[in-house]
């Protein structure tokens, strides 16, 4: 499992612990970062004292949700927010789902340098129209060449999360949904005082 390369974030191991014919059961230990794969940022990530995984309401991880189809982003391409007006028309803004189709570049070292983005006057735009919740298959919300530390480090995920927006990252298979509005169950494990948890994301569509 590829992880961002910074300390903060770990390398997942699983190792087997209880064996069948020894043990007579199969356990194992699994070590992993909260952001490790599929996952959600709670606001605590960027934001002191911000909401954590356990706070957040599960009505707002599970709803309607928008698809945004951006999969004509170029590498690096910013989005603006007239490019996301006219990819979400007149629909709802709760909750978004952001398809770039970047997940086709998992295991690419270009996953994490060259994914296209949204600006920060889009990230304000969505939160002045009402977005509770955006969901992206790129690792992230910011520019990839932003800097990683300090003060002007991640403005989108700060100006998101400090508007309690749930993120949720490295979302896969965005490509395969069919329809424009889907209803979006995004479970994340309910980590007590955590900053972020792994999730296990459903697009259902209608029949
Ligand atoms: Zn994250």
């Amino acid at each position: 499992m590829q992880t961002f390369a910074a300390h903060w974030h770990p390398i997942v191991e699983i190792t087997q612990l209880g064996r069948h014919g020894i043990e007579d059961r199969e356990t194992r230990k699994i070590t992993f970062g909260t952001h490790t794969g599929t996952h959600i940022d709670a606001p605590l990530h960027f934001i002191p004292h911000g909401k954590s995984v356990d706070k957040i309401p599960i009505e707002k991880l599970i709803g309607k949700a928008t698809v945004v189809n951006l999969s004509f982003a170029k590498n690096r391409q910013e989005i603006t927010p007239s490019d996301l007006e006219v990819a979400i028309g007149n629909r709802s803004m709760e909750r978004l789902l952001v398809r770039f189709d970047w997940h086709k570049q998992w295991g690419n070292r270009d996953y994490y340098v060259e994914h296209p983005y949204l600006s920060e006057d889009a990230c304000q735009w969505i939160v002045d129209h009402g977005c509770i919740l955006l969901a992206l298959d790129t690792p992230q919300p910011d520019n990839p060449q932003s800097p990683v530390f300090g003060s002007c480090c991640a403005p989108n995920h700060k100006i998101l999360l400090g508007n309690e927006v749930v993120l949720v990252e490295y979302l896969t298979n965005t490509d395969k949904i069919k329809q424009d509005e889907i209803f979006l169950m995004v479970s994340p494990l309910n980590i007590m005082n955590a900053d972020g948890a792994p999730a296990r994301v459903v697009a259902l569509e209608k029949e």
